[in-house]
């Protein structure tokens, strides 16, 4: 059995020095004779692993026989983000997971393929028959736009009101450059617009405008305003300046573009030695930006390598840039006089698995060590902003989050939620896949109201 064919990549020791995409994508040659391996299977296991059934074995024929428009709109059939897939998704752990090359650990390289039908494939609007219904959606990240877009396809007038100057969500304020182009964001984005999804920026739902009001205007409403207000550490230090979120580290590096300063005009502090705490994708853009803007960055992490959520490829990037890696390793406090000068952390060990399902980590007694730096970085995990939560009235789990049914249906009647802000799979096709679901709710809901008021 061959081989996946490689995808060429920006060479480490240039890459940690600068914002430019990491991972060069398929050629056209090396797409089809990669997409010559899969073996077009009867029943491809493949397509249970994607959260929105891209029918990949279809789109997968189509680049080796050639044809990569047709390969994209098989793709966008389910799939409107597909440039960001091909680029974000943790496939190892959804399509290509099944893929029955996996057993010999060769599985198709499904992502790369997507990706590269999305940057050579030529987009074609649907034919549309209008609605006179409207539905708003609150927050433009993967989730609503995705809802967004269904929508619109099946005719509906649809407004995303979105807190920021742009929408998309982590996509534009989290994930970086190096990893997801805003360029490729935003052309996937302009398509949606062209579906006639009208986008509304600056609209923070709650204080700009309130939820209330939206549903007298509105048929139906979604919630996708996603979960990002930040955890901190609780430890002595956590104040001191020298301390950041991840999220206000990246928002500052990606939205505000501080890495182009002065081009742009936010500024960054940048420490010379960086400790950024956590093991998801958060710490690895964390880190990996930190490094190219010139520090020298270690990762602590209080579980091993193996239960490191992040995806595997990110944590392979940050390796050959040449980021340390501390695993087993806690924050135990954070030491200056004004500003960050070390941080204590303390050795840890494995004991049996918690409520997440991953070993729980233990500190080792007397085995606190220091650490030299004048910067943190914590990620360690985010949460539902109550701003709007606590107008909605609808019921909220324990955790903060929205409830919904598996139709992403709340206990209000006409408002619909999905994405991180109901559910605790952070992941972007996760997101995607509920605003799925949410439209598909949402036009079952609208028809039903429809036949009641006649
Ligand atoms: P979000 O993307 O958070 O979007 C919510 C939107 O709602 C935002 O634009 C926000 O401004 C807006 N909003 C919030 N409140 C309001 C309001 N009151 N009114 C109006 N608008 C509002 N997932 C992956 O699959 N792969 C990765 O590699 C990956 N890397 C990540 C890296 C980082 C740094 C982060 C933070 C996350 C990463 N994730 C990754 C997780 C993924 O990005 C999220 O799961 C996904 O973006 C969730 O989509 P969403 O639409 O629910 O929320
Ligand atoms: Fe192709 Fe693998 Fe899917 Fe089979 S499971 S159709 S080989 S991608």
């Amino acid at each position: 059995m061959k081989d996946k064919i490689p995808v060429p990549e920006q060479e480490a020791s240039k890459r940690c020095k600068n914002f430019d995409e990491v991972c060069l994508g398929y050629g056209k040659e090396d797409a089809i004779e990669e997409a010559a391996r899969c073996l077009q299977c009867e029943k491809p296991f493949c397509v249970d692993g994607c959260p929105v059934a891209v029918n990949i074995p279809k789109f997968i024929k189509y680049i080796k026989e050639d044809k990569v428009d047709k390969a994209l709109k098989t793709i966008l059939k389910t799939n409107n983000l597909p440039g960001v897939c091909g680029r974000v998704c943790p496939q190892e752990k959804q399509c290509e997971e099944k893929c029955v090359l996996n057993k010999a650990e060769k599985a198709v390289n499904i992502g790369k393929l997507e990706r590269y039908a999305a940057d050579n494939g030529k987009k074609e609007l649907p034919s549309i028959t209008k609605k006179k219904k409207k539905v708003a959606i609150v927050g433009g990240g993967p989730a609503g736009l995705t809802c967004a877009a269904d929508l619109a396809i099946l005719g509906y007038k649809v407004t995303i009101y979105e807190a920021l100057h742009e929408p998309c969500g982590v996509l534009v304020y989290g994930i970086p450059e190096f990893r997801l182009p805003k360029k490729v964001v935003h052309d996937e984005v302009k398509f949606i617009e062209e579906l006639g999804v009208d986008v509304k920026t600056n609209y923070l739902v709650g204080r700009t405008i309130a939820v209330d009001e939206l549903m007298g205007k509105y048929d139906a409403v979604f919630i996708g305003c996603g979960a990002g207000l930040p955890y901190f550490l609780d430890i002595s230090g956590k104040n001191l300046p020298g301390v950041y979120s991840a999220n206000e580290f990246l928002t500052r590096v990606n939205l505000m573009k501080s890495y182009k300063f002065p081009e742009y005009r936010t500024p960054i502090k940048v420490g010379k030695k960086v400790v950024v705490v956590g093991g998801g994708n958060v710490a690895m853009d964390a880190a990996r930006s930190a490094k190219r803007l010139g520090s020298d960055v270690t990762v602590v992490y209080r579980r091993s390598i193996d239960e490191m959520p992040a995806r595997i490829e990110e944590i392979h990037h940050a390796r050959e840039e040449g980021i340390n890696f501390l695993m087993l390793t806690n924050p135990a406090r954070i030491i200056g006089e004004e500003k960050v000068e070390s941080i204590e952390c303390v050795q840890m060990m494995l004991g049996e698995p918690d409520e997440s399902g991953r070993r729980r980590p233990m500190p080792i007694d007397g085995s606190e060590f220091n650490i030299e730096c004048d910067q943190v970085i914590v990620a360690i995990g985010q949460g539902p902003n109550p701003i709007l939560i606590d107008q909605l009235g609808v019921e909220i789990t324990p955790r903060g989050s929205i409830l919904v049914d598996a139709g992403c249906r709340t206990s209000r009647p006409g408002i619909f939620a999905g994405g991180d802000i109901a559910s605790n799979e952070a992941t972007v096709i996760k997101a995607m896949g509920m605003g799925k679901v949410a439209a598909k709710s949402i036009h079952d809901w609208v028809k039903q109201e429809k036949l009641v008021q006649e």
